[in-house]
Order: structure tokens, then sequence, then C-alpha cells
């Protein structure tokens, strides 16, 4: 094989709870993962390699709007990309002599608490095992992903997911019943280390219902779902940018079943039942000027 195309998948958070602060400074979080249908495209190559010639390239592609491309400041092509990170990995622990060059359209918010960089590192597992015939099992796969970042082994997976631990425990759970989501990114870049670091854990006086979210997936109970919407880190992200609380009672006062931050923000996602309210809400959020950034899509079941 000497090229292969795959699709990076972005992800909400349905629910997110953060139980508590590890010794390691990590955090045990428990949170329901979804992918949705917005997503980054990859592309691989095997490269030959001579002297001087780096065995791992990335480029990112041009995009026909220019200003929808984005800036090398704010996502580095270099080996501080998790995508460089995963393919070193790979190489070294396949002892693999060969290069590859990468290509990134980038289409996901970037910081935006959509795993962009977590789910493009996991394209290049699915990706290089293809490419060199590696036969690295899902369960191999995310052994070394978490190497990569926390959330990596469940953008492996995709689909629906409990996470527990610090995002390595996952069982899949059945995909919500179908509805349109609207997804907005107001312009402003969270950092995920600074909302961890500022979130207290112990002051939190509320813990969503995780369990009940559990339960309404598996009976298939769209209101049951979003009735339990609740995301902990919003104490600290919404605190600092009251943009995020202002987008979803935008979302919510044109119909939205609820609305909610993802991740560590400032992404927040509305969940609407039907396609010409969720239109509706696309233009009112667009006219209201808050976000860059927004799309209607769904959810995807991988
Ligand atoms: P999460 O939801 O996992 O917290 P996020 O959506 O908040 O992730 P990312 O889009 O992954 O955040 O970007 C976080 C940082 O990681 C950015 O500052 C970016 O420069 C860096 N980064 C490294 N590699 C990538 C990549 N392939 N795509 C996006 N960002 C990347």
């Amino acid at each position: 094989m000497e090229q292969i195309t795959r699709k990076a998948y972005a992800k909400i958070n349905l629910g997110l709870d953060v139980l508590r602060r590890r010794p390691d400074g990590y955090h045990e979080v428990k949170m329901i993962m979804q992918t949705v249908g917005i997503y980054d495209i990859l592309t691989f190559k095997r490269k030959e390699i001579w002297d001087g010639a780096p065995k791992i390239k990335i480029t990112l592609q041009q995009k026909d709007a220019p200003e929808m491309t984005p800036l090398r400041e704010e996502l580095p092509c270099d080996k501080s990309n998790l995508i460089y990170k995963a393919a070193a990995l790979i190489m070294k622990t396949y002892d693999i002599h060969e290069g590859v060059e990468i290509t990134l359209q980038k289409n996901i918010p970037i910081a935006a608490g959509m795993a962009g960089g977590s789910t493009d590192a996991a394209a290049v597992f699915h990706g290089l095992n293809e490419l060199f015939s590696l036969a690295m099992s899902l369960e191999e796969m995310k052994r070394l992903g978490v190497r990569i970042g926390a959330d990596v082994p469940y953008c492996i997976m995709g689909g629906t997911a409990l996470s527990e631990g610090i995002g390595e425990i996952l069982t899949p759970l059945p995909a919500p019943p179908a509805a349109y989501l609207l997804i907005a990114k107001p312009d402003i870049h969270v950092s995920t280390k600074f909302v961890y670091e500022n979130l207290h854990v112990d002051a939190l006086q509320i813990h969503p219902d995780i369990d009940g979210m559990v339960d309404a997936l598996k009976a298939g109970c769209l209101t049951g779902i979003t009735d339990r919407m609740s995301n902990v880190l919003e104490t600290v992200t919404v605190r600092e940018y009251p943009v995020i609380d202002q987008i979803k009672e935008e979302m919510k006062a044109n119909g939205a079943c609820n609305a909610l931050m993802s991740g560590s923000g400032p992404t927040v996602f509305g969940i609407y039942e039907g396609e010409e309210t969720v239109k509706k809400a696309y233009e009112a959020v667009k006219a209201q000027g808050l976000a860059r950034q927004i799309f209607v899509t769904d959810f995807v079941a991988l």
C-alpha cells in the first residue's frame, strides 16, 4: 500500500464529570464521549528516506478560502504536533526505517474541546497500521495511544462511550437516537491545561448524573440524555468567558432540547429534534455574531 486517506472525527462530551485529582496530577474523569460529523482528513504516503530527508513530514493542506487555513502559530507542523508524536512512537516501536509524508486538511476547530489533536493522532495509528501492514490490534493501538494523550484511546475507537480513569478505561455504549447538532465555537482559544489547573474538584457543588445518562442511552431515550447534559469544566471556562453562556442561551431560546460546552471548551453544542428548528437556530446564532465557526451536523456511530 503506497497511500492511504482517513477521516479523523471530532468528539463532543454529552456529560463530563471530574471525580478527583490524582497525586500524579492527572484527573480522574467520568465522561460520555460522542463522535460527531466534523472531521479532518489525513493522507499518508510512504517515502524513501535519504541523508537529510525528514523521516516524518507533515504538510498542512491550504484551503480555497485562505482565512479558513489554520495559522502556523496555532497549528505547528513540527515535532510538537500530535500527528508527529504518534507517527514517531509507532515507527520507533515497530522499527520502521522508511519515511512517511502526512498531509492534513484541518476542519476541526483548534483548542476547542473537540479533541482535534487527539483524533488526528488516532488516525495516524489506523493509517500507519494499514500503510506499513503492522497488524496492530485495536487494544495495542489504544495501549500505545494513551502515551500520546488521554483522549487518544477513545478516538482510536470512536462512537459512543463511557470514559473513565484518565480517559483510558472505555466502555462502548449504544449511539443516541438520531438528532441534529448545532456546534458553535467562539473566537477564543482555551487551553485544556489551564482549565484543569483551575478546577477545584473538592468545591464542586453539582456532579452530572453520568450513570443516569448511560441508562438513557441504553433505553434510547433522547430526553433522558438531554435532561442530564452537564459539564463540570464549565465552572472554570464559563467564568473566564461568559460568551459561552450567551451561546448556550441563544441555542436554547431557539429550540434546542439542551445546550452544553464540550470538553474544556469553548465550543458549545445544542441538540435539536427538527431540521427546520436547527436551521433557524443556526441563523440566530450567526446573526448574534458570538461564534466564529458554526456547523450543523449529527451524531456519528463508528
Ligand atoms: P481536547 O478536547 O482533547 O482537550 P482540544 O480540541 O481542546 O482537545 P486541540 O485542537 O487538540 O485541543 O489543540 C490543543 C493544542 O494542541 C493546540 O494548541 C495545538 O497547537 C496543539 N496541537 C498539536 N497537534 C495538533 C493537531 N494535530 N491538531 C490540532 N491541534 C494540535
